[in-house]
């Protein structure tokens, strides 16, 4: 199979021809059709994240077919469309996995980190971890769903019932959870770099009240703000933008260092937080919600062998919504 694959962090991934996987007894072997691009594997590739497994495939929103299984494997038939997202093993016995916390397991490995991801014709993932996907989304429509949508809905989640919501960076995720907020009742305020007016255009379109640059403060106070961008100084920034009692949630899982600043900004009962990765449980609530809502998503296609231009596109902010390589055969 053609695979894209890190040999050393900081390194162009290597368009290379490997053997098609063996499931594991309780593992699917998936004919990938396509897999979406998360800013994380960004943070892969340029070795952001320690320790990545080595040569690696990154890629953790795929979407393809069960082609073959272990002997253990029971939810899932030949033929069946999955996904696969970004949690793809717990350990199950835990502290946090015996609390409903899966997601931040002692022992969890992640797809596309500990263990190979989507950017290959084939990959095999552990059944218990893999999704059905809703009917009624293409594949390339459906890729941002399992990383962009799900982490997204639970950042969304920790805001409460928070009506008044800013979303900071406006790519993947936020073109998603604008549409599960508005769904809710929300009014969103979407921030995105300076200057850049495409995505605030883009994010009035899906039905923002206000967009403008994250340095700004909105018209309103917020009671909750989602940080989407990689940015540290964004947690300041959001705080100011918060009313009393108000929550910032960080959703990315790498950010630059956050500057120091006065604890006025998170007086009065302000509170800021991360979220880490998913538990299945997010995900079944999730793609059970996308389809009523009906959630769009816009979805660039990249060809496999391209992965590292749809990348660098990414790095860039020239993605507008969601990128995805799809396999040409
Ligand atoms: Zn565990
Ligand atoms: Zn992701």
């Amino acid at each position: 199979m053609r695979a894209m694959v890190l040999k050393a962090a900081g390194q162009p991934l290597q368009l290379t021809e490997l053997p098609v996987p063996t499931p594991a007894s309780a593992q699917v072997l998936i004919q990938v059709q396509t897999c979406g691009i998360c800013r994380t594997d960004l943070h892969v590739v340029d070795g952001e994240l320690a320790h990545p497994k080595l040569p690696l495939i990154p890629g953790h929103q795929i979407v393809g077919t069960v082609v073959g299984k272990g002997d253990q494997v029971e939810r899932f038939q030949i033929g069946d469309r999955v996904g696969v997202p970004w949690l793809g093993h717990t350990c199950h016995h835990c502290r946090y996995c015996l609390t409903g916390r899966e997601n931040l397991c002692d022992w969890a490995q992640f797809t596309g980190y500990q263990l190979d991801g989507g950017y290959a014709e084939y990959t095999v993932a552990e059944e218990s971890f893999c999704f059905p996907i809703p009917s009624g989304y293409p594949d390339l429509q459906a890729a941002p769903l399992l990383c962009a949508g799900l982490i997204g809905y639970r950042s969304l989640t920790m805001t409460g019932d928070a009506e008044r919501l800013g979303l900071y960076g406006f790519g993947a995720a936020a073109h998603i959870i604008i549409q599960v907020a508005r769904y809710q009742g929300r009014k969103v305020f979407a921030f995105t770099r300076a200057g850049d007016s495409q995505s605030q255009q883009f994010a009035r379109e899906l039905g923002a009240v206000w967009a403008g640059s994250s340095d700004e403060l909105p018209p309103e106070l917020l009671d909750a703000a989602i940080i989407f961008a990689p940015v540290g100084a964004l947690v300041p920034a959001a705080l100011k933008a918060i009313a009393k009692g108000g929550v910032v949630v960080c959703a990315g899982i790498h950010m630059s260092d956050i500057p120091s600043f006065s604890y006025d900004l998170l007086w009065e009962e302000r509170s800021l937080r991360s979220v880490a990765n998913l538990t299945r449980r997010d995900g079944e609530e999730f793609l059970a919600l996308a389809p009523k809502i009906p959630v769009h998503t816009q979805v660039q296609a990249f060809p496999l062998e391209e992965a590292n231009t749809a990348l660098n596109a990414l790095r860039s902010g020239q993605i507008q919504g969601a990128a995805a390589l799809v396999m040409e055969r």
